[in-house]
């Protein structure tokens, strides 16, 4: 039964659902106590602030700047509105790097490196997008010294998984773990302790946009590979969603 979970969304790009209402509130009745939105850019970014007072108890806010959406000339704007409300957010994100993408690296890095800075002023996690990027993420977490960064998604080298884990990195699962090869292998090596359950709404899985009630399928996918009861798993990320964030869910 629903109400036996508690379980967290920890990203969902909630300022893009025309139907909000419907799925906070069937997010509701699959057991979910709290969501984190994320942001991409200075519109989303206001959007979920927005979202989130609407939804104070439930939806929480981390604003970010997804390396897809960087625009050499919307830079500034966005880094001043983040600096300015950075505090406001649970965490910052979604940040990161990608390399499958025409924008330049030296931009991604130089956003990057900017948000990274940021965290550390305003003492936030952050959340990471990595595309055949992920070597070079961690090594700018790690020169700055990052306390707390989840690898959102993470089907990265099960190697460098190994290094994130070691220093007390997390990796989020997703419902792609269905489908996925190098999710579900990063999933299954990671200890319970250091996972995330989350969505990445509205990403369409196999056809189907996710909703943050799917963070159920994240939850069975997670119980199924570890070969430990779903309540056990509902706790346990909860417990490490609390921890990473710094917030009660
Ligand atoms: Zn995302």
């Amino acid at each position: 039964m629903a109400e036996d979970y508690f379980l967290v969304d920890a990203h969902a790009h909630l300022n893009e659902l025309a139907d909000l209402p419907k799925s906070l509130q069937e997010a509701k009745e699959a057991g979910v106590c709290g969501i984190v939105a994320v942001g991409m850019d200075v519109e989303s970014n206001k959007k979920v602030l927005q979202i989130t007072k609407e939804n104070s108890e439930f939806v929480y806010p981390a604003l970010g700047y997804h390396p897809w959406l960087i625009r050499e000339e919307e830079i500034e704007t966005n880094l001043s509105f983040v600096r300015d409300h950075a505090k406001e957010g649970v965490a910052l994100g979604e940040i990161g790097l990608d390399y499958k993408i025409k924008v330049k690296k030296e931009l991604q890095w130089k956003v990057f490196g900017e948000f990274l800075d940021i965290a550390i002023e305003s003492d936030k996690p952050v959340i990471v997008h990595c595309r055949y990027s992920h070597r070079r993420a961690f090594d700018m977490l790690r020169e700055r010294k990052i306390k707390r960064a989840v690898f959102h998604w993470y089907s990265g080298p099960l190697r460098l998984l190994d290094e994130i884990l070691k220093v007390g990195y997390l990796i989020s699962a997703t419902p792609a773990l269905a489908y996925s090869p190098p999710h579900l292998e990063a999933i299954k090596r990671a200890p319970i302790e250091r996972i995330l359950l989350e969505t990445d709404t509205p990403v369409s899985n196999q056809g189907r946009e996710a909703r943050p009630k799917d963070v159920r399928v994240s939850l069975d996918e997670v119980s199924r590979l570890k070969g430990l009861d779903p309540s056990l798993v509902s706790e346990q990320t909860t417990e490490n969603a609390s921890r990473f964030f710094k917030i009660r869910f």
